[in-house]
C-alpha cells in the first residue's frame, strides 16, 4: 500500500506505506504535518473501507496517469505530424504518426492501474484491492465535501 498526501502548512507531498495511526504524520519540509484520525479501515477483501487520515468512508477512482505528462505527449505527438504534415507536405508519415500517437495514449490508458483518492481530504492510495463500489468521480459528492455539508 502507499498513500499520498500532504502537509496543510507546506503543501509538501507526505508519503506513507501503511494506514497511519492516530496523531501527527510529520512533514519532513517545515516539521509540522498533517494530523491523522488513525481511524483507517480495510474490508474483508483488503479494500479501503475508511480514510486512514480523516476517517471518510467515501472514495472515487481513477486512472493514476500524470495528466501533466499525458499532455505533453500528446502535444508532442501532435506538433511531430503537423511538421510531416504542413512543413514537409508529407501525408503518409504525418498520419503514420497521428495512428502511432493514438496507439500510445489508448496504451498508456489502459495500461495504468487504478488510484482511489479520498473524497474529504484528497488522500491518494495505491496498491489496494479496489471495492466495485467504487466509482469514478462524481461532483456531487466532491461538492457536499468542498462546501462542507459533510464532514
Ligand atoms: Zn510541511
Ligand atoms: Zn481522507
Amino acid at each position: 500500500m502507499e498513500i499520498n498526501t500532504f502537509c496543510p502548512e507546506c503543501e509538501n507531498g507526505i508519503f506513507l506505506s501503511e494506514l497511519p495511526r492516530k496523531g501527527l504524520v510529520p512533514c519532513k519540509r517545515c516539521g509540522k504535518g498533517r494530523q491523522a484520525s488513525g481511524e483507517g479501515e480495510l474490508d474483508a477483501q483488503g479494500a479501503l473501507a475508511r480514510c486512514g487520515i480523516c476517517s471518510c468512508s467515501e472514495f472515487y477512482r481513477q486512472k493514476d496517469f500524470n495528466t501533466k505528462l499525458g499532455l505533453w505527449i500528446t502535444a508532442f505527438i501532435l506538433g511531430l505530424a503537423l511538421i510531416f504534415l504542413v512543413v514537409k507536405d508529407n501525408l503518409k508519415v504525418g498520419f503514420a504518426i497521428l495512428v502511432a500517437g493514438a496507439l500510445v495514449d489508448l496504451f498508456l490508458y489502459f495500461g495504468l492501474g487504478d488510484i482511489l483518492i479520498c473524497y474529504s481530504c484528497r488522500g491518494i492510495y495505491r496498491g489496494l484491492p479496489f471495492n466495485p463500489e467504487v466509482e469514478g468521480f462524481d461532483l456531487k459528492i466532491h461538492d457536499d465535501y468542498a462546501f462542507s455539508k459533510k464532514k
